[in-house]
C-alpha cells in the first residue's frame, strides 16, 4: 500500500489519516517547516519539530500545535511518525512514517551543508523517499558557506571604507539568519528590516547565536554608512530605502548562479546562496536513503526523475503546490513593475513578512 499519496489538499497518509504540508485546510497536518508554501493556516491541528515552534507560531498565529523532538516517535492510527533534521531552516524536518514494516520519508525542503543556524541534515533510510528538486540541474553547485561569507564580509568592508551602506536583499526566514550568523561584527553595525525582527527573535529564543541586528529605521545616518543592512526583496524600490542614500546593494539567492540573473535584478552584486541542496547534495541525500522508489515534488522534477530512472530507481513525481520561497520569478525586476509593498505607506515596515514575500 502507498503510505503517502497526493490528494487535492496535499500529501496524504491513508492509514494514518493525516496530511504532510497540506496546501488546503485539513483536520490533521504534519508540517516540515515554517516557509509559507509548506505551513499554511486553517488546519485543525499541527505537528512539527520542536525547534520550529516559535517560527510557526509567529507566522501562523493561534494554532493547535504539538511538537516532537527530532527522532521522537509517536503513533497515529497505527502509523509511527518521527521527525528528522532537514538542515533547511530552523526546525525543518523530514517526516518519517512507518506502517507494518514499510518506511516512507517526506523530506520537505532540505539542504545537506551544515550552516550553524539549524540542526544539520541527517539521511534517513527508507523504502520510498519523497524529495524536492528546486535546484535539480547539474549546473547548480554551491560554494562552501565559509567562502560565501568571506565574500559578503569583504564586499561589506569595501563599502564601509567608502562610507556607503551595504544593503543585502534576502529571504526573511532562513537566509537572513544564516547571513547574520556569518557576518564579521568587527566591520561595522548590522541592521535589519522590521519584517525580519520577529524571525530573528524566534531563532534567538531557540538558542541560535545571532549578532545584534536592530531595526535600520532607528539608526543614525552616520551609522548607516558603515552598516550592513538585511532586507526582504519586497523592500526594494520602496520609500524605506531612502534613508540609505547612496548605497551598495546585493541579492543573496541560489538563482544568482544563473548568468544574467544579477543583471536583470539591477543590483551591484549577486551572492549565490541557497537553503536548498545543490545537484550533488540532492544526489548524495537520495543515495543515502537507500530508497528503491523516489517521488519528486517540486523544482526540476522532469530532469531529476529521468536522472533517477537512469540510476535504476523507480522514480515518479507528485504534483504539489510547493513553490520556491526563493524563486527568481518572485524577485522584483530592475525597472519592472513595482511590488505591491512599493505602494504601501512607510508605517507598514514593521509589519510581519507579508504573504507576498512568503511566495517570493
Ligand atoms: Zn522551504
Ligand atoms: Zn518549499
Amino acid at each position: 500500500m502507498d503510505l503517502i499519496t497526493a490528494r487535492p489538499e496535499g500529501l496524504y497518509c491513508p492509514p494514518g489519516d493525516f496530511y504532510i504540508d497540506p496546501w488546503r485546510p485539513v483536520p490533521r497536518a504534519v508540517i516540515t517547516h515554517a516557509h509559507g508554501d509548506h505551513a499554511r493556516t486553517g488546519s485543525g491541528s499541527y505537528l512539527a519539530a520542536a525547534p520550529g515552534e516559535g517560527l510557526l507560531r509567529s507566522r501562523l498565529g493561534e494554532i493547535h500545535l504539538r511538537t516532537l523532538d527530532y527522532g521522537e516517535p509517536i503513533t497515529v492510527n497505527g502509523v509511527t511518525i518521527s521527525l528528522h533534521p532537514a538542515g533547511h531552516v530552523l526546525g525543518s524536518a523530514q517526516v518519517r512514517v512507518e506502517h507494518r514494516g514499510e518506511v516512507w520519508v517526506a523530506s520537505g525542503d532540505y539542504k545537506t551543508e551544515a550552516d550553524g543556524t539549524c540542526t544539520p541534515f541527517e539521511p534517513v533510510r527508507c523504502h520510498t523517499f519523497i524529495t524536492e528538486s528546486t535546484f535539480g540541474l547539474p549546473i547548480y553547485r554551491w560554494m562552501p558557506q565559509a567562502a560565501l561569507m568571506a565574500d559578503i564580509n569583504a564586499w561589506w568592508a569595501d563599502n564601509a571604507a567608502l562610507q556607503r551602506a551595504s544593503v543585502v536583499f534576502c529571504y526573511s526566514l532562513g537566509k537572513a539568519q544564516r547571513i547574520l550568523h556569518g557576518l564579521d561584527t568587527a566591520i561595522g553595525p548590522i541592521m535589519c528590516h522590521g519584517a525580519m525582527e520577529p524571525l530573528n527573535a524566534a531563532y534567538r529564543a531557540a538558542g541560535v547565536a545571532l549578532p545584534e541586528a536592530p531595526n535600520a529605521t532607528r539608526a543614525e545616518p552616520a551609522e548607516l554608512r558603515q552598516a550592513l543592512v538585511l532586507a526582504p526583496p519586497s523592500a526594494r524600490g520602496t520609500t524605506w530605502m531612502r534613508r540609505f542614500g547612496e548605497h551598495a546593494d546585493a541579492f543573496a539567492s541560489g538563482w544568482m548562479h544563473v548568468r544574467g540573473a544579477r543583471r536583470r535584478r539591477g543590483v551591484d552584486r549577486g551572492f549565490v546562496m541557497s537553503d536548498h541542496a545543490d545537484w550533488p547534495g540532492l544526489q548524495e541525500a537520495i543515495a543515502a536513503t537507500a530508497a528503491e522508489r523516489v517521488y519528486v515534488t517540486h523544482g526540476s522534477t522532469a530532469v531529476m526523475q529521468r536522472w533517477l530512472q537512469e540510476q535504476g530507481l523507480d522514480a515518479r513525481t507528485f504534483q504539489t503546490a510547493y513553490g520556491d520561497e526563493d524563486d527568481e520569478n518572485g524577485l522584483p525586476e530592475a525597472g519592472g513593475a513595482p511590488e505591491r509593498e512599493a505602494e504601501a505607506p512607510e508605517t507598514t515596515e514593521d509589519a510581519p513578512a507579508s504573504d507576498r514575500e512568503a511566495s517570493a
